[in-house]
C-alpha cells in the first residue's frame, strides 16, 4: 500500500498513538509539538513535564513561562516559531529520559524537522543538543551557533541551556539571557557567523 506523503498533523496523530516505549502507560497525553509549520526557528527541548502533560502542548509550565518571556524580548511570538520537544510523552516525575525511549522517539522529530526546513534549530539542555553534538559540555558552546548539514538539510544549530536550569541558578539564568540577544543578533546577521561545520548523520 502507497503510503502518503508526511504532513506535521499525520506525523502528530502517529505521536498520539504511538507505544513504541512504555512513557504513554503513565503519561495523560502525547506532546507531539507546535507552532509555524513554515519557522525559521525551531525550539528542541527534553521533554513534556506535568504542565506538557496535562495540556498536550510543549512549554506551558514554569520553563515555557520564561521561553515566551525570552522570544517577546527579542520581537518573536510563538506563533513565529516551532516549539518541540526529543521525547513525546512525558517520562514519570520528569526524569531523564532513557537511550531506548531516545531512539524510539528520535523518527518523530527527524521527520518533523526535515518538514519544516528551519534555517536555526535551537537545542534547549543537554539532551535536544546530543541529538546533533556529543562530546561537549553546554557550560562550553551556549550561545555559539554551528553549521550543521544533517541529512540533505542545513541549518545552524544554537545550543543554549535549558530554562528549568536558568530559573534553578542565576547565573545560567543570565547566560539564558544573554543567548537569546546572541541569537537575536545571528537571526538578523548569519553572514557574521564564523561556525564549526559539522555533518551530522541521520
Ligand atoms: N521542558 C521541556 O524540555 N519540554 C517541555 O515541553 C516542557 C518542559
Amino acid at each position: 500500500m502507497k503510503s502518503s506523503p508526511d504532513t506535521l498533523k499525520s506525523i502528530a496523530k502517529e505521536i498520539n498513538q504511538c507505544k513504541k516505549c512504555l512513557l504513554y502507560k503513565d503519561a495523560v497525553q502525547a506532546v507531539p509539538g507546535e507552532g509555524n509549520p513554515h519557522a525559521e526557528i525551531v525550539f528542541i527541548g527534553e521533554a513534556p513535564g506535568f504542565y506538557e502533560d496535562q495540556q498536550g502542548v510543549p512549554f506551558v509550565g514554569r520553563s515555557g513561562k520564561l521561553l515566551d518571556f525570552c522570544l517577546e524580548k527579542i520581537g518573536l511570538q510563538r506563533s513565529d516559531v516551532w516549539i518541540g520537544n526529543v521525547i513525546k510523552h512525558r517520562p514519570p516525575k520528569n526524569r531523564d529520559p532513557l537511550p531506548q525511549e531516545i531512539s524510539a522517539c528520535k523518527p518523530f522529530l527527524d521527520r518533523q524537522l526535515k518538514l519544516i526546513q528551519p534555517k536555526f534549530v535551537v537545542t534547549l539542555g543537554r539532551f535536544a543538543m546530543e541529538k546533533f553534538i556529543s562530546g561537549v559540555y553546554i557550560s562550553r558552546v551556549h550561545g555559539q551557533p554551528r553549521f550543521i548539514t544533517w541529512g540533505s538539510n542545513k541549518f545552524f544549530l544554537f545550543p543554549m541551556y535549558h530554562p528549568a536550569a536558568a530559573l534553578r541558578n542565576p547565573h545560567i539564568k543570565e547566560d539564558f539571557y544573554q543567548d537569546f540577544k546572541r541569537l537575536m543578533y545571528f537571526l538578523k546577521n548569519p553572514s557574521k557567523i564564523t561556525s564549526i561545520e559539522k555533518t551530522v548523520n541521520l
